[in-house]
């Protein structure tokens, strides 16, 4: 019985004065790895235009069938993206998606990347489908519109988001 009770205090004392292995969550975060796949973005070209072309190609690449695109034709007048289509409709199940990052690898143009973001709760299932408007960065990211997309884009204005 002693000895148990000896046993339990040094244990207590020799965590005593480590560091603490925890965080003070919310207001301290653990470090994420650079690779850490939280929820989705979109990113925008540098001039503002979408990277997003619609392709679809991050839909068919899902195995959760958590992302849903609807593709447009693009204004000339008013472009959403350079070349022929936009996504018109973007939409990501976070309560069906598994974070494999299949769809990231899928994306022809860089668009769509798995950001750090993994405070993710939400009080309603609605509130767990991100649409498009949520979806968009909210900075243009470093890319540059490539010179070979088709038809070739002349640098027109990028539409205004909503
Ligand atoms: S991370 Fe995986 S499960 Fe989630 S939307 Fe992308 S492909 Fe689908
Ligand atoms: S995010 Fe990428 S893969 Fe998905 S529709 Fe847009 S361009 Fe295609």
């Amino acid at each position: 019985m002693l000895k148990a009770i000896a046993k339990g205090l040094g244990t207590t004392l020799r965590v005593l004065f480590k560091p603490p292995s925890t965080y003070e969550y919310p207001e301290k975060k653990k470090p994420r790895a650079a690779r850490f796949r939280g929820r989705h973005e979109l990113r925008i070209y540098e001039n503002g235009l979408e990277m997003c072309v619609g392709c679809e190609l991050c839909q068919v690449a899902c195995p959760a069938n958590a992302i849903t695109v609807v593709a447009a034709e693009n204004d000339p007048a008013a472009p959403h993206s350079p070349g022929e289509r936009y996504g018109y409709k973007y939409q990501v199940d976070l309560l069906r998606c598994i974070f494999c990052g299949l769809c990231e690898e899928a994306c022809p143009t860089d668009c769509l990347h798995l950001t750090q973001e993994f405070e993710l709760a939400a009080f309603t299932r609605e509130a767990e489908v991100y649409q498009k408007d949520r979806l968009l960065a909210r900075r243009p990211s470093g890319y540059r519109v490539p010179e070979n997309v088709y038809p070739p884009y002349t640098g027109r204005k990028a539409a205004v988001h909503a």
